[in-house]
């Protein structure tokens, strides 16, 4: 029971569950979710196969495939373990995909090859301590003097703070623009500039090797040459990076739910109570079908986003469909499989708590859940 997919994309997926498979150890993923650090040669690896960069095209060093295939890769690394899995698929987090579309040649050459061969990590910076899920208008401001642009305020909760090289910035250009949001811009800033400043927060509940931080700009100069696209363009260049990123948190969910229901499955059929496999009782195994069924359900979804966007045009409520339910299930399925492992579920040994603690953000980044009904409702109000 399963979508089809192509000769190739069969390949690729086959690939990456090889991979993941021989190199996320359970030993490994238990070490790094203890450590809360980005597994830095298991990320270099992947990319040297081509994992990290598999929607950026050939002549930027990447491997050409669109956002379904990208899709797979992350949904196969997130079924092996969740928190590797994400740490990895969001080394290079849309930097590329912000320049493929906005950013000039002199911009794509020098950034997005070392990015896809994994020789740099990306962090894109929109949310800010007063500013998340509305970020309609910006604290952190960018103030234009000759050919210098000065950019002052702080974001709050980025991936990859304190391990990118490559960084964008939504700040504020025009702060009296009405409405706020056609006064934004995208910069570009790098690592160890003057001004900028990351620190790693601490204590997530799930995906500890994906790293999380701070970061603050203070006097940080940049010039015109990292202007992203055009001058006031920010916040609909950011809008229209979510229509693709959102559907590979949608993988990510449906990965994780993947995972920990496999687990589970195994475990039902070896687990005995009461003289008897304990998926002979319907109370486990009806649960494991409906697990299967939001699994796929969540799959398609996230596929359709996937080719929506690849074949025909971005279909923003494809996507947030997609992502809204795939984290849903992924929440309740992977509760269910720490159900079927009765106690034994609840500890870390077991490998179906954590798939839990790590579900939960794919509610949370690039648009809560309650984010994305918004966009559904938006859609369904303009319908006649
Ligand atoms: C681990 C992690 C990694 C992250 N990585 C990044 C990153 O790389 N880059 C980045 O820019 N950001 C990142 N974020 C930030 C993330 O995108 C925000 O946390 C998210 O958008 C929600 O913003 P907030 O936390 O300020 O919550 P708030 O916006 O304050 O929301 C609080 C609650 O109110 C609800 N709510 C808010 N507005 C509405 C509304 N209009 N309608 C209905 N309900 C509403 C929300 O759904 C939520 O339930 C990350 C966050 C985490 C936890």
């Amino acid at each position: 029971m399963e979508f089809k997919l192509d000769e190739e994309q069969t390949a690729i997926r086959k690939a990456v569950r090889e991979f993941a498979e021989k190199e996320f150890t359970p030993e490994l993923a238990l070490e790094f979710d203890q450590k809360e650090e980005f597994p830095m040669a298991l990320y270099k690896k992947a990319a040297q196969l081509g994992f990290t960069s598999m929607r950026i095209p050939q002549e930027y060093d990447g491997q050409g495939y669109g956002v379904l295939e990208d899709c797979l890769v992350v949904e196969e690394m997130c079924r092996v373990d969740p928190g590797i899995g994400v740490a990895i698929s969001l080394g290079n987090l849309m930097i590329p995909d912000v320049l493929l579309k906005h950013g000039n040649e002199e911009q794509k050459k020098k950034y997005i090859p070392p990015l896809a061969r994994g020789d740099k990590i990306a962090a894109a910076a929109f949310t800010e301590p007063e500013h998340g899920s509305d970020i309609t208008c910006m604290n952190s401001t960018a103030v234009k003097t000759g050919n210098e642009w000065t950019i002052n305020g702080a974001k709050e909760f980025i991936t990859n703070a304190t391990t990118a090289d490559t960084f964008i910035l939504l700040c504020q250009t025009d702060p009296n623009a009405q409405p706020t949001y056609r006064g934004q811009s995208l910069f570009i800033a790098e690592k160890g500039m003057c001004g900028l400043d990351a620190t790693k927060l601490h204590g997530k509940m799930g995906i500890k090797p994906c790293v999380t931080g701070s970061l603050s700009m203070s006097d940080l100069k940049v010039t015109e040459a990292n202007v992203v696209g055009e001058v006031g363009r920010g916040f609909y260049y950011t809008l229209e990076l979510f229509d693709g990123t959102r559907i590979t948190v949608a993988a990510q969910a449906v990965g994780m739910a993947q995972g920990a229901f496999e687990k589970a499955l195994a475990y039902a059929k070896t687990r005995k109570q009461s003289g008897q496999p304990i998926i002979n009782f319907q109370g486990i195994s009806h649960k494991l079908a409906q697990m299967a069924i939001k699994i796929e359900s969540a799959r398609l979804l996230m596929y359709k986003a996937a080719w929506l966007y690849d074949k025909e045009k971005p279909n923003p409520v494809a996507t947030s469909m997609a992502k809204a339910y795939a984290s849903r299930a992924a929440m309740e399925v992977t509760d269910d499989a720490i159900q079927v492992f009765g106690g034994y579920g609840y500890l870390a040994d077991y490998h179906v708590e954590r798939f839990h603690r790590c579900a939960k953000i794919t509610e949370i980044y690039e648009g809560t859940t309650e984010v994305q009904k918004n966009t559904i409702v938006g859609y369904l109000m303009k319908q006649p």
